[in-house]
């Protein structure tokens, strides 16, 4: 029989959501009846507006017309779409020349890494969005340093801890812990990169939930970081395209490898061997988001989910809870100390029938935390802080 991919062995047993979902099917087995109230998966809730709508529609009955019928788009996305993001949501720093449409963050993320191959050395946020260290480790990654986002360290690592690493993975901001980082700390992170000769993947998939100006919703809002960064954004969590999947992925010109070669070229060429870019329905919802009436519009459904985030905070910060996050992003990271994140899934499974994501799951700085989301109808998450 054909050898299985050897990387597999080392990918923890469980992803972290079916094992949640399996638990929870176990719990319904055993207490049938029980309604439970899901803020596990950080999936958005909430329609997506008319005027966006619509124009999904609308695209895709022109594809039904012999005049508006088109097949494969440009590998790298539509030029209208890149530049709308480039010049409407990013106000000009980045380049729409430098931008590639894709189908989501996530697969985006995966794809990065067959950039630098399994030598790569990498340092990833503990706890983390799982595919950092995932996809890492099914390309044959071994070389991984991980940096604690702790209340302990103010959700700040130490970066000589990660002198030296040719990929930094950041996320701002932080899924799972809701923390942000400010302008000062990413200019303190470029400069490290600078230094060390390190390239940072940032995630930018929750910038949208940023209230804050002064705060950066981008990496590239720090001078000198197009030598150093690639910044991967989305469209889920912006304007609830997790099903229409819409991303972005920015590799800067000015980004080179150590032999100064172009990291650019190199992405370009990988995404028309496999990728054949993002769906034509997709974009043109995309380029309906990025006007002034979509933004609007988005925009009051990402403070809809802010104000559910604020009211789930205020019952667990009442319970006693040290609760984190939750300002600029729909999750709460919320301490239960002296336990450990499957014990106090089950506790608050049982005692609140609540599902929530055990910390563990996001990596060991994550024991001792569950991750609650605040993505839900307005009266889903009342009925919650009720029985909070
Ligand atoms: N990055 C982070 C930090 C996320 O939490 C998610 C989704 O939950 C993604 C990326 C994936 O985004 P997309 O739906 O664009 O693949």
């Amino acid at each position: 029989m054909t050898q299985r991919n050897p990387s597999f062995t080392v990918l923890s047993q469980n992803y972290l959501f079916p094992e949640v979902a399996k638990r929870k099917k176990l719990f319904l087995e055993q207490h049938p009846g029980v309604q439970l109230i899901n803020l596990s998966i950080g999936d958005t809730t909430e329609p997506i507006p008319g005027c966006i709508a619509e124009e999904l529609a609308a695209a895709a009955n022109r594809l039904g017309t012999a005049t508006g019928y088109s097949g494969y788009g440009p590998e790298q996305g539509m030029e209208s779409l890149r530049t709308q993001i480039a010049n409407y949501l990013y106000k000009g720093i980045v380049s729409a020349d430098d931008l590639f449409i894709s189908d989501g963050a996530k697969c985006d993320l995966g794809r990065l890494q067959l950039l630098f191959g399994p030598e790569v050395s990498i340092a990833v946020p503990d706890p983390a969005y799982p595919v950092y260290l995932d996809g890492s480790l099914l390309q044959g990654v071994k070389k991984i340093t991980f940096m604690p986002f702790t209340p302990e360290n103010n959700f700040w690592p130490d970066l000589a801890q990660v002198k030296g690493m040719d990929l930094i993975y950041w996320c701002s901001p932080n899924n799972p812990t809701g923390s942000i980082s400010s302008k000062e700390q990413l200019t303190l992170l470029v400069a490290h990169a600078k230094a060390n000769g390190s390239i940072i993947i940032f995630d930018a998939a929750y910038a949208g939930y940023i209230q804050d100006p002064s705060l950066p919703r981008s990496i590239f809002e720090i001078p000198g970081a197009e030598e150093v960064a690639i910044e991967v954004g989305s469209f889920s969590k912006l304007a609830g395209f997790s099903g229409i999947r819409l991303g972005w992925t920015i590799v800067p010109a000015a980004l080179k490898y150590r032999d100064g070669t172009s990291v650019k070229a190199d992405w370009k060429r990988l995404i028309s061997t496999i990728f054949n870019g993002a769906s034509n329905i997709a974009q043109a919802g995309g380029l309906a988001v990025l006007t002034d009436t979509g933004m609007q519009a988005v925009q009051r459904t990402i403070q809809f989910y802010l104000e559910n985030t604020a009211l789930l905070k205020q019952a667990l910060q009442k319970l006693g809870h040290n609760v984190y996050g939750g300002t600029h992003t729909p999750y709460l990271w919320v301490r239960f100390p002296e336990k450990e994140s499957w014990t106090a899934f089950q506790e608050v499974l049982e005692k609140y029938h609540l599902v929530t994501t055990p910390g563990s799951g996001f990596g060991k700085a994550g024991e001792g935390f569950l991750r609650f989301s605040a993505f839900g109808h307005r009266e889903t998450i009342l009925a919650a802080i009720s029985r909070l």
